[in-house]
């Protein structure tokens, strides 16, 4: 996590002051015939807008406003583990893992686990489960959810159950991996747009997410740069070229998915490794 948040902080510098409001979550939006967006915070606040961008994450509060397509979970949930640099966990785990990635996978479930730059590691413990069994864990009680995680790898090396059962994180986070369906799209709305996983949100298993949402931002601010007296030409290119950019990658990461922990694992993601990184390729 912490190369993330270098990552994030470096973004954040690089912005001039007061470009985020902090503490301002939105609550509600009103969409009015003057084709204006009001959009309400917690804190009691509230603005009135021409344009409004909706960069929300999978959760979006914007997007109800633009199409009824909803995030639908994949049946597959991380549990996250992690190991401080400083800790004899880390050393001995290192090993396992090398300086870049590991990834173990089986039908149903996999542990993926990467040295961050400080050495650390972090990763997360993969299980195919219904959202049921998500909800009948309370997993703010680190032991009891990390016995749990651990029953579903009785019996494999000792060295990959102790990514598990050395986890030093105090309260691991579940996170239930939903997408939203593979080509949705919506019919263009005057003065509104998403970007980032508020338009896209898929699995993790393309490694896309991160990317295509600072390509979204980037690719929108270019199109309003050059259509500086039209936005909704310049919001309709963005569009057009963010659904096509999507289709392709949103089934790749939910083929990939399937492929990572369904029936056919390991064999399929060695399969799908091999093809990338084949020298015909
Ligand atoms: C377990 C996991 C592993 C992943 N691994 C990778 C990976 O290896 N590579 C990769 O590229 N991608 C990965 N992703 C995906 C990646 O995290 C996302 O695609 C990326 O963060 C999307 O960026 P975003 O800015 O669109 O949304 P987010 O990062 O979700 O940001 C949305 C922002 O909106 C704010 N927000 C939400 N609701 C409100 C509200 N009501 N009011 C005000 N603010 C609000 C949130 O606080 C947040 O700051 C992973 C995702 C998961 C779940």
């Amino acid at each position: 996590m912490r190369d993330r948040g270098e990552l994030r902080d470096m973004l954040i510098n690089s912005l001039p002051e007061n470009a985020i409001q902090w503490d301002h979550k939105a609550t509600s939006i009103d969409a009015f015939e003057t084709n204006q967006y009001e959009v309400k915070f917690a804190n009691g606040r509230a603005f009135r807008a021409d344009v409004l961008i909706g960069a929300d994450g999978a959760w979006s509060k914007v997007r109800p406003l633009m199409t009824t397509a909803k995030p639908e979970y994949s049946d597959t949930c991380f549990n996250e583990i992690a190991y401080p640099a400083d800790g004899r966990e880390a050393e001995r785990l290192a090993v396992a893992i090398g300086t870049g990635t590991l990834v173990t996978t089986a039908p149903g479930k996999g542990i993926i686990a990467h040295r961050n730059a400080d050495s650390s590691i972090s990763g997360y413990v993969a299980l195919n489960k219904p959202e049921s069994w998500i909800r009948s864990i309370d997993f703010s009680h680190a032991q009891n959810s990390r016995e749990l995680v651990y029953a579903q790898f009785k019996g494999r090396s000792e060295q990959l159950v102790d990514f598990i059962t050395m986890s030093t994180l105090a309260k691991p986070t579940i996170r239930p991996i939903f997408a939203l369906p593979v080509g949705h799209d919506w019919s263009r709305k005057v003065g509104i747009t998403l970007i980032g996983d508020a338009t896209h949100l898929m699995s993790p298993f393309a490694g896309e997410g991160a990317n295509l949402a600072m390509y979204d931002g980037a690719d929108l601010a270019g199109a309003i740069i050059a259509n500086p007296n039209d936005l909704e030409q310049a919001i309709l290119t963005y569009e057009l070229a963010l659904f096509e950019r999507t289709l392709d990658v949103a089934r790749m990461s939910a083929e990939n998915l399937r492929l990572f922990f369904g029936e056919t694992a390991p064999h399929s993601v060695v399969d799908l490794f091999s093809g990338l990184f084949s020298p015909e390729t």
